[in-house]
């Protein structure tokens, strides 16, 4: 009981140092629910066991009339059983998950307490910041050199929607193929993923669709419409488009238990990222900074307990890395517990100079889940390697396994990039026109295999 109760002071002070509000009784009633559902499954458990000797009962009973129909009467009352329990498991699970995902992750003892202004530089890197000057403006840059159509992105689609043109639709593609070179080369396997993915998926990976305490729709996911025959279908899943490839790649582990021997697994996912970015507002919407669609590539790894502050490190390393290739001004940041959300246990975002913006602006941000995402995902894994796993015994299996960690990092979110690639690499003529980009060598392979007509 006392456990209990300094869980509950302990979580309830952790929600409040992240500015998150639980909803009034949610850690005692997890609680309550969570020795529910493990009561639940023992007993589904047991009827199951008792069904499945039901076969080999009425075999030892052959002959015996009167066994076989007192046993296949038994098997009529357990099937009832065993649907009614299943039915209580999923409505307990069912609240359980809708409780739990009001709760943010605990948070790493170092990670600063407040809000944004409390975040700690952790480095910086590249050369000394510019200075700031509208005429740097990212936009005007673009315009100059015919780069980006923000008027048929809004009438196409509509305002924060744009074509990259030109030299920055190439630009797209070697920013996107020299940060996927640089995780390959450190053994991260490549992977494309789907945008489309199930709200539910979505929910467990901590992108919750709506406040939980008012219910109100504030989501940044776009919801799809389905076709009206599947609508009709009670089953179809409801489906959003993924703010981030983190949740198709975390998807893909779902009730899985890895084995510790393939641990880490890591990969560098290209998907394109989708954001309501309702409330959004002022200078961050113009141009390419802040946008509703963006290709972006992500690094993803699924690890141990004991090595996930170690893989954040890996993942930040690897970040600097490329940034650093691009020439980048840059610096690192341990994000306070305001700016954890619900699902990171520490954040390190990189934020790089934009002097046209006159601001520093986030290229990345690189999160520890720990076990958040992979207690709702059920993604557990087993010690030991395949051999071991092959001559386990019922009873190591029956123990409960770990949970694996989970940590996600921005490798090249490209418009972002494309605005400090621009902001910094302008290249203006004696009367200050824009006449050409600096772009760095780093992305020169990548662009000249593209056979671009014209160096910008
Ligand atoms: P997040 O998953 O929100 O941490 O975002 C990952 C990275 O994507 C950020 O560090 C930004 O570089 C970039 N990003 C986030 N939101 C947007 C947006 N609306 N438009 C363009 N880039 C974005």
């Amino acid at each position: 009981y006392n456990s209990l109760v300094e869980n509950i002071v302990f979580k309830s002070h952790n929600a409040f140092n992240r500015k998150i509000s639980l909803p009034t009784g949610a850690l005692q009633s997890i609680a309550r629910l969570n020795a529910d559902r493990k009561e639940i499954a023992g007993a589904l458990d047991a009827k199951r066991h008792a069904q499945s000797s039901i076969g080999d009962h009425i075999k030892a009973n052959f002959g015996d009339p009167e066994a076989k129909k007192v046993a296949l009467e038994d098997a009529k009352f357990l099937k009832i059983e065993i649907a009614h329990l299943e039915e209580e498991l999923a409505s307990v699970e069912e609240r359980l998950l809708t409780l739990s995902l009001a709760v943010p992750n605990d948070t790493h003892p170092s990670s600063p307490i407040g809000s944004e202004d409390a975040a700690i530089i952790l480095s910086t890197h590249g050369s000394d910041p510019i200075p700031a000057s509208s005429a740097r403006d990212h936009v005007n840059i673009a315009r100059s050199l015919g780069l980006l159509d923000l008027e048929a992105g809004a009438t196409v689609t509509g305002s924060s929607w744009y074509y990259l043109t030109n030299e920055a639709a190439l630009l797209e593609i070697a920013l996107t193929n020299y940060a996927m070179s640089i995780a390959v080369a450190h053994g991260f396997t490549p992977v494309t993923t789907p945008d489309a993915v199930k709200l539910d998926i979505a929910k467990r990976c901590g992108f919750n669709p709506r406040d939980p305490l008012s219910g109100s729709p504030a989501s940044q996911m776009y919801h799809l419409t389905q076709h009206p025959e599947a609508e009709r279908e009670s089953s179809y899943p409801e489906l959003v488009l993924a703010g981030t490839a983190e949740i198709p790649l975390a998807g893909m582990f779902a009730n899985k238990i890895l084995l510790s021997e393939e641990l880490p697994i890591k990969m560098a996912g290209l998907g394109r990222a989708f954001r309501a970015e309702a409330g959004a507002r002022g200078a961050d919407t113009r141009g390419l900074y802040r946008v509703h669609q963006f290709t972006k590539l992500e690094l993803f790894a699924v690890t141990t307990e004991e090595s996930s502050d170690e893989m954040m490190e890996e993942l930040k390393q690897l970040q600097v890395k490329i940034f650093e290739g691009l020439g980048l001004t840059f610096r690192v940041l341990d994000m306070p517990t305001e700016e954890l959300g619900a699902s990171a246990y520490r954040k390190y975002d990189m934020e790089a100079w934009m002097p046209g913006r006159g601001s520093w602006g986030e290229i990345s941000s690189t999160s520890n889940c720990t076990d958040y995402q992979s207690r709702r995902l059920h993604i557990r894994y087993r010690e030991g390697s395949s051999e071991e796993h092959r001559s386990t015994t019922v009873s190591t299996r029956r123990r409960p396994l770990p949970f694996a960690h989970t940590l996600n990092g921005t490798a090249a979110a490209v418009p972002r990039l494309i605005v400090a690639l621009m902001e910094n690499g302008v290249r203006f003529d004696e009367v200050g026109n824009v006449v050409g980009l600096n772009l760095p060598n780093a992305l020169r392979p990548f662009w000249v295999g593209m056979g671009s007509k014209r160096e910008i």
